[in-house]
């Protein structure tokens, strides 16, 4: 979260966080730089692209920036999972004609005119006649005609051009892969080695696939929290036991929009958003947020409307990726998603309405001893106009399950550990602090000096401090504390 005022209004901090992609275009470290000054919060590595030389150096080229910047940003490493893919062509790409018939071969390296070789290999066991095959993120659609042995003769329903490892999509055909890949395997270890703060589990199907992975990290190292990749439909039929099972989850609406109907996302969106800040999971919104803005300097206006929307629904995060990654306007990208979000922040600060739809969570009768802090301290922030809520927090648990509950006033949470600071990069509201251990204890002292230096309040105001919560629930023992500075 930057810090950049707003000069109509008192709102300070940016509350929705925003993600960025590094690839080719941003890969730098004065690129790095500059996007941390236009307000990313976390750099994605999408492990789908470029090989561990290559992360390994941006991981470290992240790493020296922020620290060199005296900032917490954290490191998403995105794990491609089985996402299927054709293979190349012999002259770079082939024409599908619509209605003529095409051949997926699942044992040939190198397709032709008629031909399309599928990386994966038992693509003719999982899929039926009459199933749809969508091709290049759905912008081609085929339907099973016939299955000769490793062959899967198709019709092309839409056809264009298709060129080089080109995703495939199976929207009505169960899979057998395993969601937690050889490569994924490779691709945690060397997110355990640098030290990722996060990483993403594509295609995630049930919470066995987190469970998976977690065991993986278990065994092979100390586990980084888990952000499930929300983008077939068996997640979101199990939603609830992946968001059990997982750190977060993210909305990965790239391949969620082609496994099922376009028009379902937005409602899956808003559903997942609720459901997620009602077990105090981060959420993430993916995929062509500002879609247009790798080749225009400008976004579509329906485009500021999604990430705005996306804020009023209240995601923890927005996330950019091509746009940063190989676009042309990376910082412009970045510039514009800060502005659209404060914009719509400014207004609910104006208007009490950040927790306006924890509508699903009010009702729930019995609620846990955290959970009604949340909803006190949510309360008392909006009674007293509170400028800030330092948070002590050695773990980041309490920061996190008061984020959940979207406070109007934001959370500083202070933390001995850099990695935990890093952690709360991610979280909505959150300004991650890092102080040393001793500086914690007496908590007048501590909220006197970030109320200055944060500029929360004018001395002798009251600030808010609050403390105690676990990460299992049962061991909390909150203490809300109202201290005059
Ligand atoms: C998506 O499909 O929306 C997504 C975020 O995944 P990826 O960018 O890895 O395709």
């Amino acid at each position: 979260m930057n810090n950049k005022s707003n000069n109509r209004t008192s709102l300070h901090w940016r509350r929705t966080k925003i993600i960025a992609t590094l690839g080719p275009a941003t890969t730098n470290t004065v690129m790095i730089e500059k996007l941390i000054n236009a307000g990313v919060n976390v750099f994605r590595l999408n492990m789908s692209h470029g090989n561990h030389e290559q992360h390994t150096e941006s991981f470290q080229m992240v790493r020296d920036t922020a620290t060199r910047m005296g900032q917490h940003i954290a490191i998403l490493m995105d794990l491609c999972g089985p996402k299927i893919r054709t293979g190349k062509f012999k002259s770079g790409s082939i024409t599908l004609n619509n209605n003529a018939t095409v051949q997926i071969s699942c044992n040939k390296k190198t397709g032709d005119k008629g031909l399309i070789a599928s990386q994966y290999t038992n693509l003719y066991k999982d899929v039926k006649k009459g199933e749809r095959i969508l091709l290049d993120d759905g912008n081609l659609e085929l339907r099973v005609q016939k299955i000769n042995g490793p062959d899967i003769a198709c019709k092309i329903i839409y056809g264009g051009i298709l060129k080089d490892n080109k995703g495939i999509n199976l929207p009505d055909s169960k899979i057998s892969v395993s969601s937690f890949t050889a490569k994924d395997k490779k691709d945690a270890k060397l997110a355990m080695q640098l030290g990722a703060d996060f990483v993403a589990l594509s295609f995630v199907r049930d919470a066995k696939d987190i469970k998976a992975l977690q065991n993986y990290m278990k065994r092979n190292g100390s586990p980084i929290p888990i952000i499930a990749k929300i983008e077939k439909p068996e997640a979101i039929t199990n939603i609830d036991s992946i968001l059990n099972a997982s750190y977060g989850i993210m909305v990965a609406r790239g391949d969620l929009g082609i496994e099922l109907p376009a028009e379902q996302v937005p409602l899956i969106q808003k559903d997942l958003i609720c459901k997620a800040r009602a077990m105090n999971r981060p959420v993430i919104v993916a995929t062509q947020m500002l879609e247009s803005m790798i080749e225009s300097s400008r976004p579509t206006r329906a485009e500021v409307g999604d990430v705005a929307n996306a804020a009023l629904l209240g995601t923890d995060a927005v996330m950019l990726s091509a746009e940063t990654a190989v676009g042309k306007f990376p910082v412009g990208a970045v510039n514009m998603m800060d502005r659209v979000l404060r914009e719509i922040e400014v207004h609910q600060w104006d208007n009490n309405t950040f927790a306006d739809n924890n509508a699903k969570q009010n009702i729930t009768a019995n609620l846990s001893i955290r959970k009604a802090v949340s909803h006190a301290v949510t309360s008392l922030a909006q009674d007293l106009k509170l400028q800030g809520i330092v948070v002590p927090t050695r773990s980041g648990s309490t920061a996190k399950v008061l984020a959940a509950n979207r406070p109007t006033a934001p959370l500083l949470g202070v933390s001995p550990y850099s990695h935990v600071c890093r952690i709360l990069a991610l979280h909505w509201g959150v300004i991650p602090i890092e102080a040393e251990e001793k500086e914690t204890h007496d908590w007048k002292k501590l909220s006197t000096s970030i109320s200055t230096q944060y500029k929360l309040t004018k001395t002798g105001n009251t600030v808010l401090l609050v403390s105690g919560f676990n990460d299992d629930p049962g061991l909390s023992e909150p203490v809300i504390k109202i201290l005059k500075v």
